[in-house]
C-alpha cells in the first residue's frame, strides 16, 4: 500500500468520481439505536457532516462527481447530503443494494426465498431480545439487508449459518452490529454499476473505506483506505485518532486541484 501523497498527476487527472464511505470515514462512528422487543418503538441517534466538510464538498463538486456508499439506508443518505444534492450526486445504500442515479432508484431482484431467510434470522434474534438479552439493541430499518445493532457476539453469525446452509449470505461485523445480506451484491458491484451508468471505468472512481463491507469497493475502484489494517487498498491516507480520513481526502484533493495537481 502506498501513501496517498505519492499519487501522481496522471492518476488524479483520470479520476471522475469520488466515493465516500460514511461511518468512520466522513462521520465519527457511534450510532445509538434502541428498539423495544415488539418493534413498536425505535430510537436512533446519528451524527451530521461537519460544516467545513460540506463547504469542501461544494467546492469539490466543481471538479468531480460525488458518490456516497454506505451500509445505511437510502433515506439517511439522502438527508445527510440534502444541502448539496443535485444530478451530479449519487447515493448507494445498504452495501450497494440501492443506487440513486439521476433520480432513479435501482436495486437487484431478490426472490421471496431470500426475504424468508432474512425474516427467519430476524425472528431468531428477536427471540433473544424478547428473553431480555441486553447485548442486542434492535434493528436498523432497511429494505434488502438485515442490520441488528448488538455487541460482537458469536450467536448472530451462528444463527445466520444455521438459517443459510447454502452459504448465500454474508454476515459482517460493522463495529456497532452486523450487516447480513446476499453475496450477490456488495459495495464493489455498486461501483461497477455506477461506472456502467456513467460510461467510465471503475478505476476512474476513487473509493474510500475503513471496514469489512468496503473491501470489494476498495478493490474495484481506485481505493484509498483509512484503516489499512482492516481494509486493504492501493493507497492509504494517514490520519490521527480524532481526524476523519474522508475529510482529509477532500482537503487533499482540493489542494491538488488548486495547484493544478
Ligand atoms: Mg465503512
Amino acid at each position: 500500500m502506498k501513501n496517498l501523497r505519492e499519487i501522481t498527476k496522471e492518476e488524479l487527472e483520470a479520476i471522475r468520481v469520488v466515493t465516500f464511505d460514511i461511518d468512520g470515514v466522513i462521520i465519527p462512528t457511534g450510532t445509538e439505536l434502541r428498539e423495544n422487543a415488539d418493534g413498536t418503538e425505535l430510537y436512533m441517534k446519528s451524527k451530521q457532516l461537519s460544516r467545513r466538510f460540506i463547504e469542501n464538498l461544494k467546492e469539490l463538486k466543481t471538479h468531480l462527481k460525488l458518490n456516497f456508499s454506505s451500509g445505511r439506508n437510502i433515506l439517511y443518505l439522502k438527508s445527510l447530503v440534502n444541502e448539496i444534492f443535485d444530478e451530479d450526486i449519487f447515493l448507494q445504500a445498504e452495501n450497494g443494494n440501492i443506487s440513486w442515479f439521476g433520480g432513479d432508484i435501482v436495486h437487484p431482484d431478490y426472490s421471496a426465498d431470500y426475504f424468508k431467510k432474512l425474516k427467519l434470522i430476524r425472528e431468531c434474534i428477536k427471540g433473544m431480545m424478547a428473553q431480555g438479552d441486553m447485548r442486542i439493541r434492535g434493528f436498523e430499518p432497511k429494505m434488502f439487508i438485515l442490520t441488528p445493532h448488538s455487541d460482537q457476539i458469536e450467536e448472530i453469525p451462528d444463527i445466520v449459518q444455521e438459517a443459510d446452509p447454502e452459504g448465500e449470505l454474508y454476515c459482517l461485523w460493522t463495529n456497532e452490529g452486523y450487516d447480513i445480506g446476499s453475496k450477490i451484491m456488495n459495495k464493489g458491484k455498486g461501483i461497477e454499476r455506477l461506472a456502467e451508468y456513467l460510461g467510465i471505468s471503475p478505476k476512474e472512481i476513487l473509493t474510500t473505506g475503513n471496514n469489512y463491507n468496503d473491501r470489494e469497493m476498495l478493490r474495484v475502484g481506485k481505493g484509498v483506505t483509512v484503516d489499512p489494517e482492516r481494509a486493504e487498498a492501493e493507497y492509504f491516507i494517514e490520519h490521527k485518532q480524532n481526524e476523519l480520513g474522508g475529510e482529509l481526502l477532500a482537503e487533499f484533493l482540493l489542494e491538488r486541484y488548486k495547484k493544478n495537481f
